[in-house]
């Protein structure tokens, strides 16, 4: 088993009385601010002017240019959109860290990729909620914290794990659970679980299981239960108890589908195109096809995203969603 890290195991002298700068107000951005701030740290924002900026104001912060805020930290926590942030760092970060700062991420992509080459007088680490921002927040309000990860990609000054430990704390993660790993390991294992199993997979696996069921003339309102509907009830299951628990609620009837179906669908060939993708990860080909589609202006992600809108299931989805109100409560 790997070692896991909480409260207990944090020096909080690392983070108290220290500046920290949340570069990006988003998803996490907000999150990880509020969370630290309620746990005495005194924090920054690093913002352009426009949507975040108003609301980072609006939620009691002193907000900052990038580079002003970057001058005051002495951790850095970039939570930028990853396409973006080597030009913001170039820009407004690099020139203007403090020597000795913490050059901080939640997601190890640019570093990893070398589309950041942070300075060598500077510590540089990951220090990074396993959840949606908008739990990270919700369950730290409560009193819990989801678990996390740190990762030390550069020690300048000694301390750098220390740093991400109370870091950790700070944003409520060691009070669940915190794990060690590397800038490498966490990008690549977070790129493959949501190209092959999460989102990739799962997207279409679920179109795969709707268009034939739709294709055999079956009503869509049928097949989008079948197929869309019911996943996260499954999910939820695997989620709280594992397979087993999954299998433990299901009929015998569905468990034994389960078995004896399964592996005709992830077939040995599926498993073989998976260690492809996951090569492909590790080889930068992945890397490189984002960056340049970013460079590109995404001209083919703008219309998959059309195309996969104009799906049957969208379609359906949108209508049936509309009668069970409960859903977006
Ligand atoms: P969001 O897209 O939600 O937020 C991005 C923020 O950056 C916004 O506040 C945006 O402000 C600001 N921003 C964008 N461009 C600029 C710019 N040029 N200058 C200044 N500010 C800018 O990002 P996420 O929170 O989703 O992601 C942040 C990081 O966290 C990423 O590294 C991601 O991989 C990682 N992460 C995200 C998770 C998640 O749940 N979303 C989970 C774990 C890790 P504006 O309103 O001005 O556009
Ligand atoms: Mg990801
Ligand atoms: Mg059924």
């Amino acid at each position: 088993m790997v070692k896991m890290y909480y409260d207990a195991d944090v020096n909080k002298s690392f983070i108290q009385g220290k500046t920290v700068a949340i570069i990006g107000y988003g998803s996490q951005g907000h999150a990880q601010a509020q969370n630290l701030r309620d746990s005495g740290v005194n924090v920054v924002i690093g913002l352009r002017k426009g949507k975040s900026w108003e609301q980072a104001e609006m939620d009691g912060f002193k907000v900052f240019t990038v580079d002003e805020a970057t001058k005051q930290a002495d951790i850095v926590q970039i939570l930028l959109p990853d396409e973006t942030q080597a030009k913001v760092y170039y820009a407004e970060i690099e020139k203007n860290l403090k020597p000795g700062a913490t050059l901080s991420f939640s997601h190890g992509f640019n570093v990893h990729f070398a589309q950041i080459v942070p300075p060598a007088d500077v510590d540089v680490i990951l220090a990074a909620p396993k959840s949606p921002g908008h739990l990270v927040r919700r369950v730290y309000a409560e009193g819990f914290g989801v678990p996390g990860l740190i990762a030390v990609h550069q020690d300048a000054t000694g301390n750098a794990k220390d740093i991400a430990l109370a870091y950790a704390c700070g944003i409520g993660c060691t009070r669940a659970g915190v794990l060690e790993t590397s800038f490498r390991e966490e990008t690549e294992t977070d790129l493959f679980g949501e190209q092959a199993v999460l989102c990739g997979g799962a997207s279409e696996l679920v179109k795969a299981g709707f268009d034939t069921l739709v294709e055999a003339g079956y009503a869509p309102e049928m097949a989008y239960f079948e197929c869309l509907h019911e996943l996260k009830l499954i999910v939820d299951l695997m989620y709280e108890g594992g397979l087993a628990r999954m299998r433990y609620s299901i009929s015998d009837t569905a468990e034994f589908g389960d078995y004896s179906i399964g592996k005709r669908i992830i077939t040995d060939e599926t498993r073989k195109e998976m260690k492809k993708v996951l090569s492909e990860i590790q080889d930068g080909t992945f890397a490189r096809n984002w960056i340049l589609e970013n460079q590109s202006n995404r001209a083919a992600f703008s219309a998959r995203r059309r195309i996969e809108s104009e799906h049957g299931i969208e379609q359906v989805g949108a209508k049936l969603r509309g009668m069970m109100q409960w859903i977006n409560k």
